[in-house]
């Protein structure tokens, strides 16, 4: 079931949005009310809403003054805002526009009028959300891709500098991908990419974040475990590769792939911890590939390979 778009309006006078809840309410949109500035504010990270209708004179915090609070807001400042105002002055809507606001609507507002300029608004918001969501997506695997990786890094990362707890890290680049490449075609190459990924994904519980890092790596991010329980997520991605069967023509392609871990207690940056995964796996390549090396040279991660 598509969830109904959520509105928020915030305004201090209660006939406007009752106004507003029933007219917005009979298109299907949930409608979310506050009666100031300050709880408009609050209201506005609590629900996440699609749209804010936003009064411009309010006693606590102008409609101003709260739209220059959203767009400050790195979560909430692509929340598109219509100014409602009773004024109508030409140099209100100028300043509600340069302040980030995509729309300004006149009160007292015709029903129809305010039912457009909403649904065109919700519009753009939708195309600009699946925007953001494909942007994070990677076209092959239909994997989170780096970009996703890098931004997820960051909130785990602070997570565990503010609140302590695990986090670590895998790096995996399949083995002599270049001959699959040569010996069956890229095409043939990219299925083997797409199983290799669906594989990997198999593996990880709904709060790891399996990636692909680019080209023919992939990057797990594994929160509450630490190396030993990220290896042991590895070593089950290694298996899971190598039992993969990819049929080209009359012959049989067997990937495998190699895995470096790392944990945030050996690392002091979220870089480093990429850096020493990536030298994991770069042991594990020189040890003789389709293998899983730990954090430390010479400590293969638990359960590793053959
Ligand atoms: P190693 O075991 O040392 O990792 O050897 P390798 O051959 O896997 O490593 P190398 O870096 O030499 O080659 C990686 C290959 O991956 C070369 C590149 O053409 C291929 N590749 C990268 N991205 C894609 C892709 O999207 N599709 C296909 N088919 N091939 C890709
Ligand atoms: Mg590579
Ligand atoms: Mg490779």
């Amino acid at each position: 079931m598509i969830k109904p778009k959520k509105v928020l309006i915030v305004d201090d006078s209660s006939d406007a949005l009752a106004l507003a809840r029933v007219r917005l309410g009979k298109e299907g949109l949930e409608v979310v009310c506050a009666d100031g500035g300050k709880s408009g504010l609050a209201l506005a990270a609590k629900e996440r809403p699609d749209l804010i209708l936003l009064d411009l004179d309010m006693p606590d915090l102008s409609g101003f003054d709260v739209c220059r609070a959203l767009k400050a807001d790195e979560e909430l400042c692509m929340i598109p805002v219509i100014f409602l105002s009773g004024s109508g002055g030409p140099e209100d809507k100028v300043k509600g526009l340069d302040l980030g606001a995509v729309d300004y609507v006149t009160k007292p507002f015709d029903a129809f009028e305010l039912r457009a300029r909403v649904n065109a608004a919700l519009r753009t918001k939708h195309m600009q959300d699946l925007l953001i969501e494909y942007a994070k997506i990677d076209p092959l695997t239909g994997l989170a891709n780096r970009r996703a990786l890098m931004e997820r890094l960051a909130q785990e990362w602070a997570r565990i500098q503010r609140h302590g707890g695990q986090l670590s890290f895998i790096m995996g680049d399949v083995d002599h991908f270049k001959r699959v490449n040569d010996t069956h075609g890229h095409l043939a190459g990219d299925r083997v990419l797409r199983e290799i990924a669906a594989a990997i994904a198999s593996q990880c519980r709904e709060i790891d974040l399996p990636t692909r890092y680019g080209g023919e790596e992939f990057a797990i991010l594994v929160p509450d475990e630490n190396a030993e329980g990220a290896g042991r997520l590895a070593e089950r991605c290694r298996q899971a590769v190598e039992a993969i069967r990819v049929t080209v023509g009359s012959e049989t392609s067997r990937p495998t792939a190699s895995f470096g871990v790392a944990d945030a207690a050996a690392a002091g940056s979220a870089e480093a911890m990429i850096q020493q995964a990536d030298e994991a796996l770069y042991r594990a390549k020189s040890a003789g590939r389709n293998r899983v090396e730990g954090p430390r040279p010479g400590l293969a991660a638990a359960n590793s390979t053959p």
